[in-house]
């Protein structure tokens, strides 16, 4: 059952609606010198085709910020439309005022309220790029980071602390400074005529049980969009457990509206890792369904090659190689279940649940791989072209199943 989402209003970043009412967004984060626009424009169209429905770039330089016209142009002539959000710290008053067509061209601006200046500074180039939000009518994200905490607010909340008579926790004061930090900068944007559904909040932190406790404090304390990620998450498979455990229980309470799940890429690995990574998130929730699920059994003493591994493999790359075109061609391919099981225990069982699913032969067992497809069993395979026999008969079903609700739209 899909659990309630917490109320928000809708923030449009270009054409992709953030809020309750809709979809939990997945985004991602280029890591290549913005100011390379070529590289940087080739990595956002990564994403993009991986699924990223926003991404953010840096946009840390004067070279950077002028390299956005030509990221956006180069994305067109592929025909990638993805709504580009532009990463602002230290100077992005300056950067916003200077660059008013990059300005134009962002989707949302990310403002960190702690690394916008200190002192009569801070205000006064927070309000600079509010007003440039406001005259191209784009969205913010109030970011607040725990390694960039508003230092102001955090001394002002510590001393506070220090004068209770049972003071609690620095983690405690910290977390209340991050969402103080974070409504008290809404608030101020709104006091300077942002308008309140333009709005969307972070607050990040790195380990997940301070994320839980940030997140439900400032979650029933507003109605603005949340934009909820592990910052640091890591690499790998650390990385992605721990945005995992982060995230799930959140979002199972129905917080957040915007996921980004930041892993560091090992060397060599592709960045649209971590789009896969979220989108099998939410879809593992059963909050969104991106791709045909790839049942497969973990395998066991019954089976002892592991060919039954390498179909398990070679069908979910070839799913997922398939979807962008699938998609657009099977409307609902998104919903259909493959199992690839790796014995008669529990294979034909899984198999018939599936729409289409395979039952390798175990040790012992007869050379023969029985197919099933919506419950019956269909053919069974056998010689050494299972792998390909058995995509053919997948993408004939594809074609039939889902094809037809084409047609008949
Ligand atoms: S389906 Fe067969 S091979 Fe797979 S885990 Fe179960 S008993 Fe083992």
């Amino acid at each position: 059952m899909t659990p309630p989402r917490r109320q928000t209003v809708t923030t449009w970043v270009g054409n992709v609606p953030v809020g309750s009412s809709h979809p939990i967004v997945v985004q991602s984060m280029t890591n290549t010198d913005t100011a390379d626009a070529e590289a940087t424009a080739l990595q956002v169209a990564q994403l993009a085709r991986a699924g990223s429905e926003l991404v953010r770039v840096t946009v840390n330089t004067r070279e950077a910020a002028a390299a956005l016209p030509e990221i956006v142009a180069r994305l067109h002539e592929v025909g990638i439309d993805v709504p580009i959000v532009g990463d602002f710290h230290y100077n992005g008053h300056i950067l916003l005022a200077e660059f008013p067509e990059t300005a134009r061209l962002l989707a949302k601006y990310r403002i960190n309220p702690g690394n916008v200046g200190a002192g009569q500074h801070h205000d006064a180039n927070f309000a600079t790029m509010i007003e440039v939000a406001k005259a191209f009518g784009k969205p913010v994200r109030i970011g607040v980071n725990w390694g960039s905490l508003d230092q102001q607010v955090l001394a002002r909340l510590m001393d506070e602390n220090a004068r209770r008579g049972s003071p609690r926790s620095g983690t405690d004061v910290m977390i209340d400074a991050m969402v103080v930090s974070a409504l008290e900068s809404a608030r101020y944007a709104e006091q300077l005529g942002l308008p309140h559904h333009q709005i969307i909040i972070s607050v990040k932190v790195s380990s997940a049980p301070e994320l839980w406790q940030v997140y439900r404090q400032l979650a029933p304390l507003c109605d603005y969009p949340l934009h909820l990620g592990l910052t640091e998450a890591g690499m790998g498979m650390k990385g992605m457990v721990a945005s995992s455990v982060a995230l799930s229980p959140l979002l199972t309470e129905g917080i957040g509206d915007t996921i980004r799940v930041s892993l560091t890429p090992e060397p060599g690995a592709s960045r649209k890792l971590e789009v896969e990574v979220a989108q099998q998130i939410l879809q593992s929730l059963g909050l969104r369904q991106f791709l045909p699920q790839v049942t497969s059994c973990p395998g066991c003493g019954r089976t002892t090659s592991t060919f039954f591994q390498h179909l398990a493999q070679q069908i979910q790359d070839y799913i997922r190689d398939a979807m962008p075109d699938w998609k657009a061609r099977y409307p609902g391919v998104e919903d259909m279940q493959v199992a690839v099981m790796g014995c008669i225990v529990n294979g034909p069982g899984e198999s018939k649940h599936a729409n289409i699913g395979i039952s390798l032969p175990g040790t012992g067992e007869d050379p023969r791989a029985p197919v099933y497809q919506d419950g019956k069993l269909l053919t069974t395979l056998k010689g050494p072209r299972i792998v390909e026999d058995f995509q053919a008969l997948l993408e004939k079903y594809v074609e039939e199943r889902y094809g037809r609700q084409e047609v008949g739209a």
